[in-house]
C-alpha cells in the first residue's frame, strides 16, 4: 500500500491531541490520498482564473504542493509575490486569534514552498474573514522548530499505525471518540 501522507490541514491536530491525527488522517487515508487531492486542485483550477496580477505582485490561488522530504502534502489558498519574495497566505473563518496551530500550519506551507521553489521565506499571512483582519506570522527558528517537530510526530505515528493513547484532558470534552 501507498504510504500516506501527511495532509497539512491535519497537522494542527498533531499539536492538539496525537489520536485524534490517528483517526482523521489514518482512518479517512483515502480522503488525503494525494492523487485525489491533486486531482480535486486540478478540477478546481479549469473553473477559476487562478493567477490574478496586479503591477506590484502577483498571487496564484489553490495551489497542489508536496515533499518527499517531509512526506507531506496540502494544496494553499494562495502565493502571494512581491518583488522576488514569496508569501503563503491562508484564509480562516472567523476573527482574528492568535492560534499556534494556524501558525504550525502555515510553517507548513512555508516548508513546501521552500522545498518546490528553492527559496527562503521570512513570513506569511491569515486572514480572518469575520473580522476582515490580516495576520502576520514570521517564521522564526522557534516556529520552525515546533512544525518540524509536529511533522515527525506525525510521520511517526502514520509509519507505526499504532493508535496514540487518549489524552484524557479537558481537550477531550465535547469530543466523539476516546
Ligand atoms: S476524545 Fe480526547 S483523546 Fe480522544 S481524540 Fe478527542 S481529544 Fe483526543
Amino acid at each position: 500500500m501507498e504510504r500516506i501522507r501527511i495532509p497539512i490541514s491535519a497537522i494542527g491536530e498533531i499539536l492538539y491531541c496525537p489520536r485524534n491525527f490517528y483517526y482523521r488522517v489514518m482512518e479517512k487515508a483515502n480522503d488525503y490520498n494525494h492523487h485525489v487531492l491533486k486531482g480535486k486542485i486540478e478540477e478546481n483550477k479549469r473553473n477559476e482564473k487562478e493567477k490574478l496580477k496586479t503591477r506590484e505582485r502577483s498571487k496564484i490561488r489553490n495551489v497542489y504542493l508536496e515533499s518527499e522530504e517531509y512526506n507531506m502534502v496540502g494544496v494553499l489558498d494562495e502565493i502571494e509575490e512581491k518583488d522576488g519574495q514569496y508569501y503563503p497566505v491562508e484564509y480562516k473563518k472567523g476573527k482574528k486569534q492568535n492560534n499556534i496551530n494556524d501558525h504550525v500550519q502555515l510553517c507548513c506551507q512555508a516548508l513546501l514552498i521552500e522545498a518546490n521553489m528553492n527559496v527562503s521565506l521570512e513570513k506569511g499571512y491569515i486572514y480572518y474573514s469575520s473580522s476582515y483582519e490580516k495576520g502576520e506570522v514570521y517564521f522564526t527558528e522557534e516556529l520552525r522548530e515546533l512544525t518540524i517537530n509536529a511533522i515527525e510526530n506525525a510521520n511517526k505515528i502514520i509509519e507505526e499505525e499504532i493508535i496514540p493513547p487518549p489524552i484524557n484532558d479537558n481537550r477531550c470534552e465535547g469530543k466523539i471518540k476516546k
